[in-house]
């Protein structure tokens, strides 16, 4: 069994929490709170053993006894996630996991820089196996990485143009916006690009992004030159076969984010939660070699089936085909 611990307890980390659970490998040894809201109370509902990294007196107030500090969590585990906002990963690491000599993963907040590797399981499982910290990528980057690695595997990319149309906030969010506005980010490229590079290191990718005023879901445009000569049909085929990736048509009105979201709900997904990265049948086009897709991004939870395996890799699981089924299989990603 694979110990786990889990620092910050909010979008991301209670969803790994909860996938942790899942798997017959693993022990979730607990959760850390940082201050004390709903979350903390459905952590204690679940039977999670709650740390702290903020102040105990605000807990137990509350009715709720920390079983000690992020330090006293660290001493019970193999492997720490954590999903704390970003560039507090980095200041836990150097305060925290190096001092303790804990192995750790870090979300897409964090810089390439902190760690040994940056993951994404379908296209880079290996570069993972054994090191000590590795990074989960953004969710704009794992969804780009992985239909790019099958369209590169397949047919050769010569390069990538992608646009990214951003949500503004997470659901839940009351604080960010735009809630009535198109935002350009003036960066060129956007930081999806390179981080893109950081997984998949020979692709050739240039990124623009804008932040629209909807919580649900990114969605990409992305044009892409390819090397060998394709059809439409082929590339939908490819993308009905490639792991975690969804073909939505269309034909079945699926025709927005807030559909593909009311899809995961009545599959029963927990949370209504859409991990898989979602591309429109009839979005998908063949010019000469210029290939044209689209494809949508559930924020909240694409990242949580590479955490955990990113879990197997750093602790030294060698088969990534087998992770990827076995992460799949007690998600029911793949079929329903
Ligand atoms: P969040 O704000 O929802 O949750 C962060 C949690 O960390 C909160 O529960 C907060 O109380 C806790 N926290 C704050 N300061 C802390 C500290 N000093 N020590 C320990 N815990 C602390 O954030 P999130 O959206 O889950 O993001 C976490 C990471 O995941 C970031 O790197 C982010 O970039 C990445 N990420 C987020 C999304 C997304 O759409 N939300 C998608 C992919 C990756």
């Amino acid at each position: 069994m694979i110990k786990v611990g889990l620092v910050g307890y909010g979008t991301i980390g209670k969803r790994v929490a909860d996938a942790v659970t899942l798997q017959k490998d693993m022990k979730l040894i607990g959760i850390t709170g940082h201050s004390y809201d709903y979350k903390i109370e459905v952590a204690k509902m679940k039977g999670f053993k709650i740390f702290t990294t903020g102040d105990p007196e605000e807990f137990t107030k509350n009715g709720i006894k920390p079983e000690g500090s992020v330090e006293d969590l660290i001493d019970e585990v193999d492997v720490i996630v954590d999903a704390t906002p970003k560039k507090i990963g980095r200041e836990n690491k150097e305060k925290y996991y190096m001092p303790k000599k804990v192995k750790a993963i870090f979300e897409g907040g964090e810089k390439h820089e902190t760690v040994d590797a940056s993951f994404v399981a379908q296209c880079n499982y290996d570069e993972s196996l054994n090191k000590n910290y590795v990074r989960v990528v953004s969710c704009n980057t794992t969804g780009l990485c992985r239909t790019l690695n099958a369209v590169n595997e397949s047919f050769g990319i010569e390069s990538v143009h992608a646009t990214m149309v951003r949500r503004a906030a997470d659901p839940w969010d009351i604080r960010h916006g735009p809630i009535n506005s198109i935002v350009p980010v003036l960066e060129l490229p956007s930081h999806h690009g390179p981080d893109v590079q950081t997984v998949l290191h020979d692709v050739n990718i240039f990124t623009t992004a804008m932040s629209v005023p909807t919580t649900l879901m990114h969605m990409h445009s992305l044009i892409v030159d390819l090397k060998k000569e394709t059809t439409a049909e082929e590339v939908l085929d490819l993308f009905k076969k490639t792991t975690r990736v969804r073909v939505v048509r269309n034909a079945e009105m699926v025709r927005s984010t807030a559909e593909i979201m009311e899809l995961a709900k009545d599959m029963g997904r927990l949370r209504g939660d859409m991990p898989e990265i979602c591309v429109w049948e009839e979005g998908i086009g063949v010019k000469n070699k210029k290939l044209f897709y689209l494809q949508a991004i559930h924020q909240e939870s694409d990242v949580v089936l590479e955490n955990i395996d990113a879990i197997r890799a750093i602790t030294g699981f060698k088969d990534g085909q087998k992770s990827i089924e076995m992460t799949n299989k007690s998600m029911g990603i793949n079929g329903f």
